[in-house]
């Protein structure tokens, strides 16, 4: 009879939890007061190796304040019951192309709470960084890296840096690499981001060719150091990969073509791989991002090297990291959850592949004491999936609700009120 009772009380008290807090829209305002209770959830926290069951984690002012057992406490809330569905971390793509406000929602809204931009035009990133800290739109916390270092700097460089015209004809040299790093330096970047190979993405370039000097990718590693900044490198040939690695970068971004000797280098020196791999899938697709015969091929022949690079790297104990390279503009449906179900296949397993994405990827873009994890005192920045990735890693792909700095930023969450 207690018992009854006690049910009967539990399921009106959730009936009118969940009127409350069906009446918040998505957005903005979505968070009635300061606070938000999840119940009843099956709890990834990024960290630990197995899933916490009947997890309730109560948030605050945009941070986590508690993850345990404890049922929903008094005047906090609206309250969430996530029985069956899973709580995870925001995901953190550490290798995006977003250049403006719309893609950067649309980013969140797929799962990414955090996204390291590499290589971006006019400072987008440093933009969409500052209107996240404001929290006046609802966009991904944002690693910025301004423009890319690199032998033919975008033209539009030269429009935010016409007094390095001069380096119109090519960064060739030292001083001239040290140039643009201090120039990004100086507007604020998080990283510098360095392109120690021709690109993948272009039919008239090619991926295998190194195009920096030992010198001037030391140069570069150096004067971002001064500015208390590291450096990532643009690598898919094993040379140009190699010369970044000896210089002192601190991951390399696809890694195609990295030789076993290469491999064993990074792991000696800690260096990450972001291998985006979803970007080769992407490549050698038609109706890919890259629309162009010619890249399909490349894609096609990259693919299968990519794979298996990234299965040795994880074998050899290197940190891989998750990173789509996307830019997530509307023709280009890649998420962050392509690429961990690749990391995946590629030999991490569901859990580590859920980590690459997460702390993994929080701890390489220097973000990993205030989100990538579920913990008392973190930025309250999860997803919610709706069946276990740990039992069909495939599942990740359906995100039904993404909270960032606290606010709900999507919610298609269907559950019913239980008893
Ligand atoms: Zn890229």
């Amino acid at each position: 009879m207690q018992k009854t009772l006690r049910l009967r009380w539990r399921l009106a008290g959730l009936v009118i939890l969940f009127a409350a807090f069906a009446a918040i829209p998505c957005g903005a305002q979505a968070v009635a007061g300061d606070s938000l209770v999840f119940i009843h959830a099956n709890l990834i926290d990024g960290i630990s190796n197995a899933p916490t069951m009947d997890a309730t984690v109560v948030v605050v002012n945009g941070h986590i304040q508690s993850v345990g057992h404890d049922p929903a406490p008094a005047g906090r809330g609206p309250v969430i019951d996530l029985t069956g569905h899973w709580l995870l971390p925001g995901f953190v793509d550490a290798h995006v192309h977003v250049y403006d406000l719309a893609s950067a929602k649309r980013a969140l809204r797929s799962g990414a709470t955090t996204i390291g931009e590499a290589g971006i035009n006019h400072f987008a990133d440093i933009g969409m960084r500052e209107l996240n800290h404001k929290g006046v739109v609802d966009v991904p916390d944002v690693v910025a890296a301004g423009y890319h270092i690199r032998t033919h700097p975008a033209d539009d460089y030269f429009i935010d840096f016409p007094q390095d015209a001069d380096l119109m004809a090519g960064v060739h040299g030292a001083e001239a690499v040290r140039r643009m790093v201090r120039e990004m330096a100086g507007r604020g970047v998080n990283r510098i981001k360095v392109m120690a190979t021709e690109r993948a993405g272009t039919p008239e370039t090619d991926p295998r060719i190194r195009v920096l000097s030992d010198e001037e990718l030391s140069a570069i590693v150096d004067e971002a150091s001064k500015s208390g900044l590291w450096v990532v490198a643009h690598a898919h040939g094993d040379e140009g990969a190699a010369a970044a690695v000896r210089a002192g970068v601190h991951a390399i971004e696809h890694g195609t073509y990295l030789s076993d000797a290469t491999l064993r280098l990074m792991k000696e020196k800690g260096v990450y791989l972001d291998p985006t791999i979803t970007a080769l899938v992407d490549m050698s697709d038609p109706e890919g991002e890259y629309d162009n015969p010619i890249l399909q091929i490349r894609g096609k022949a990259m693919l299968p090297t990519g794979r298996e690079m990234t299965a040795k790297a994880w074998k050899m104990g290197i940190k891989i990291v998750a990173g789509t390279d996307t830019s997530y503009f509307d023709k280009n449906n890649r998420t962050m959850a392509d690429e961990i179900i690749e990391l995946s296949d590629a030999g991490l397993g569901p859990m580590d592949a859920i980590k690459a994405a997460t702390s993994v990827s929080a701890e390489e873009l220097g973000v990993d004491k205030r989100t990538g994890s579920i913990r008392a005192s973190y930025e309250a920045d999860f997803v919610v999936i709706e069946r276990s990735p740990l039992e069909n890693i495939r599942h990740i792909g359906d995100v039904v609700m993404v909270v960032n700095n606290g606010r709900i930023a999507l919610n298609r969450l269907n559950v019913a009120p239980h008893p």
